[in-house]
């Protein structure tokens, strides 16, 4: 990566917030800020047999490493391209005799980085991996317990032969892991399949209502990278016009909790007060709490409590049986829950909205798509009230309820969502990624079915159910996936 990479921002020092980044120029919304690969990076433990090492996508056979066989690639190709990264690591596996958690193994390859290329690895790195806060000394009891753990397997883990580091530089590493180890999805960016360090990045502070995104971009799968670093690369996105001097901030966590709950989650995992506008003015927290209104009658505070608390315990029932695969279970709780939140809840309130988002969802996978499609459009009307216009989790939830409408016949609904999902993701993704291409195969194909459609109707409802009888449509992913919402890893 070069120096030019890096032109756009300028490092400065925050009241309160210490160092971040500030635009060194007018950017406009979908502009690249800066890109950057992964200092060092790892698959999860979870998926450590379905993630290829090297180029982090999931596939369906991969190759072991013959040597330690743990890690796992695409190909040959995808093995070279790691081998520098992981001929140390290999070594070590094999004296070990098996392979460490991730942490263990990320503060490795941090740690051999930094051997070979020193903590800057690049003259575009704005910080080094010393400088970056670990947060250690905040650490409740329970979690320096797991901390000390991941070092000592480390120390055991760690070849004798090599060079030798204290415990305070290990204990540093693995915290900075904590608290900026940043989750990398799929080609898909569905699915957290590991975690990796990007330095910049780490500069970038928070913000509820942020001016930027943070996307993980696979690249193109064709171009052969000499290093795989490369693959891996994290592009920050202008979701905006920003001037010149203003601080450039992302959303460390989802903006769909009311500020108190969001706060005391930054609080919890990154060691911070937010004091950021929508914070301070509590700004739709209103919406999110909302009663609903009929010809300016709301119900009861109580009636309003009593329904919120019930909400509350049945989402609870609903999340279990979800990861259990009950669907059936799931879908029937959800309708009860809606039947008794429809009279009381506002569209915008957060457990309606969530009740909303999993029914559509499984009964979207249970292949009802009608009545999901209902549901979606909802959640979709919600959400729009919500959060920013360019919000990366509003992309995809109205990309979703545009494939369910399409699914369902709803071709004209389907259609104009799917565009709207596509205007949104040039922005968050930009045009290259894996999913905004996905995207656009849609709208172009939606857009022919809808030509059709107002051609002859009844020419395209035959058409449309030949379809369907000749290829059951597989485009849901099952529902028990949590979409990637929080920024950095939660431990
Ligand atoms: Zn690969
Ligand atoms: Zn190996
Ligand atoms: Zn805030």
């Amino acid at each position: 990566m070069t120096l030019q990479n890096m032109e756009s921002v300028e490092v400065f020092t925050t009241e309160g917030k210490g160092r971040g980044l500030k635009a060194a120029k007018e950017l406009l919304a979908g502009e690249v800020v800066f890109a950057e690969p992964s200092f060092a990076a790892v698959v999860f433990d979870s998926l450590s047999q379905q993630v290829c090492h090297s180029c982090f996508r999931q596939q369906q056979k991969l190759h072991r490493c013959g040597q330690c066989r743990f890690a796992q690639y695409c190909d040959r190709t995808c093995q070279r391209a790691c081998w520098e990264e992981h001929k140390q690591e290999c070594a070590a596996i094999r004296t070990y005799g098996k392979a460490p958690n991730e942490n263990v193994r990320l503060a490795a390859r941090i740690l051999w980085r930094m051997q070979k290329d020193g903590g800057v690895a690049s003259d575009a790195q704005l910080t080094t991996l010393e400088e970056l806060e670990d947060h250690v000394a905040d650490m409740p009891e329970e979690d320096l317990k797991e901390l000390k753990i991941d070092v000592h397997n480390f120390l055991d883990y760690w070849p004798r032969g090599g060079r030798q580091y204290p415990v305070d530089s290990i204990s540093h590493i693995i915290g900075v892991i904590n608290c900026n180890g940043f989750t990398l999805s799929d080609q898909r960016g569905l699915q957290a399949v590991g975690v990796g360090i990007f330095p910049n990045l780490c500069l970038v502070n928070h913000d509820c209502w942020p001016n930027c995104t943070v996307i993980l971009n696979h690249g193109n799968q064709t171009a052969v990278n000499t290093f795989c670093h490369s693959q891996r690369r994290i592009e920050l996105r202008a979701l905006e016009k920003i001037p010149e001097g203003q601080e450039l901030t992302v959303g460390y966590v989802d903006f769909l909790n009311v500020s108190t709950d969001r706060q005391k989650l930054l609080k919890h995992q990154y060691f911070f007060d937010c004091a950021c506008d929508h914070c301070t003015h509590r700004t739709k927290d209103d919406l999110m709490t909302a009663a609903k209104e009929v010809d300016g009658q709301k119900p009861s505070e109580e009636v309003v409590k009593e329904v919120t608390e019930y909400s509350l315990k049945t989402l609870e029932q609903i999340e279990k049986s979800r990861t259990e695969g009950n669907y059936h279970e799931v879908v029937k709780l959800s309708r009860e829950c809606l039947e008794k939140q429809e009279p009381v809840l506002g569209d915008t309130h957060l457990h309606h909205l969530r009740v909303l988002s999993v029914l559509s969802e499984v009964l979207s996978y249970l292949q009802y798509f009608e009545e999901a499609a209902g549901y979606a459009r909802r959640m979709v009307e919600g959400y729009m009230k919500l959060y920013h216009p360019n919000n990366a989790q509003l992309g995809m939830a109205t990309m979703r309820a545009g494939v369910t409408h399409w699914h369902a016949g709803l071709i004209e609904v389907g259609h104009s969502m799917i565009c709207k999902a596509y205007a949104i993701l040039l922005v968050t993704h930009g045009p290259s990624h894996a999913i905004t291409k996905d995207l656009e195969a849609m709208r172009m194909q939606t857009e022919m079915e809808l030509r059709m459609f107002r051609q002859n109707e009844y020419v395209y409802h035959t058409m449309r159910e030949a379809a369907l009888k000749n290829q059951p449509m597989s485009m849901m992913a099952e529902p028990v996936v949590e979409g990637i919402k929080s920024l950095f890893r939660k431990k």
